[in-house]
């Protein structure tokens, strides 16, 4: 029987689980993830986290409570720094102790160290020291490392192309293309930026994208916006915010107030976020200066309900809207 690793589908998993299934895989290891997040993982991390944790460090304890049972070891690497600069949310850093601390009868937990400023080749190497758990071949560990970076490279084109993350990893999956929802003539476009364990949780955003979706608007996440939009935001600010994501999230969103390419930005927080207390102050800035691109700012927390988000969302998108055929609005390019 094979040996079964646990993924958690939250948190890194948005951005990099082809890239760590096809590795796996190519080891002949089973993968397995956790349920799609439900009241219930939510419930079951409520129970075991820190009640002034924020609400994705939460899920994250619910979903390793759901795999800890069915494998033989979690994958929770402590992933400090990935493109030199900027570094993860202090959370992320410690989620393995987290959970080995707070909670029992959890497997082995592969929670290897990976930081580039330490060494350029501090990915490889890492890979190497996993895969040397499930074979001595150090070419067959290679070769998956370099499947499992084709699988990552594959990813990222789908999402630029406009898919989702759950889209991009089905069509991985079963090489069947993904239909790409193509806008209305008359249709708004909304970025809607956000962590994307949070923008692309349909429980956690309380199905936020699907809901402007049936609003009548197209929506471009930060998984969609190409490499160098970010970058050359990097030349005109000031400094790096420390962390990645939020340091991504900052600059594709001075992009689109500068650009204008859309007729609304929204941010989505989560309650107790401690990065997004710096990003969303710098944003809330930026807007004031910035009066031609709507923004609105949503945070969730546990409890956020189905009726209150759609308000909010019906009543920022009527209102974009009105303003635009009233010629307000600069139309989305
Ligand atoms: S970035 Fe914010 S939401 Fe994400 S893990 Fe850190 S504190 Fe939680």
């Amino acid at each position: 029987m094979a040996i079964k690793v646990g993924v958690p589908s939250t948190l890194f998993y948005y951005n990099y689980f082809p890239m760590v299934q096809t590795f796996f895989q190519e080891l002949g290891v089973e993968v397995v993830t956790s349920k799609k997040t439900s009241k219930n993982i939510i419930n079951a991390g409520i129970q075991k986290a820190h009640a002034d944790t924020c609400v994705s460090i939460k899920v994250f304890y619910g979903h390793v409570q759901d795999l800890k049972d069915k494998v033989d070891f979690l994958f929770i690497p402590k992933v400090f720094c990935l493109n030199g600069k900027t570094v993860y949310c202090p959370k992320f850093l410690a989620l393995s102790d987290m959970m080995k601390h707070s909670l029992d009868g959890l497997p082995e937990i592969i929670d290897t160290h990976i930081d580039v400023r330490e060494n350029r080749f501090a990915i490889w190497q890492a890979f190497y020291e996993i895969g040397q758990r499930f074979t001595s071949n150090k070419i067959k560990i290679f070769s998956a490392y370099y499947r499992a970076r084709r699988s990552l490279k594959k990813y990222r084109q789908l999402m630029l192309q406009g898919l989702t993350p759950e889209q991009a990893m089905l069509q991985i999956k079963t090489e069947k293309k993904q239909a790409v929802s193509t806008p209305k003539a008359k249709s708004l476009r909304f970025a809607v930026l956000g962590y994307s364990y949070v923008v692309h949780d349909d429980f956690v955003s309380v199905n936020m994208l699907d809901k402007l979706s049936k609003l009548g608007v197209q929506t471009i996440t930060l998984e969609q916006i190409p490499a160098h939009w970010i970058k050359n935001q990097s030349k005109k600010l000031p400094k790096n915010m420390f962390w990645t994501f939020s340091d991504q999230l900052i600059k594709a969103a001075f992009h689109f107030f500068k650009h204008q390419d859309v007729d609304g930005l929204i941010y989505v927080s989560t309650f107790a976020c401690g990065p997004d207390s710096m990003v969303i102050d710098q944003l809330k800035l930026e807007a004031q200066k910035r009066p031609e691109v709507p923004f609105m700012c949503i945070t969730l927390d546990e409890h956020s309900g189905d009726a209150g988000m759609h308000t909010r969302l019906e009543a920022f998108t009527d209102m974009v809207r009105r303003k635009k055929e009233s010629g307000g609005l600069k139309c989305a390019k």
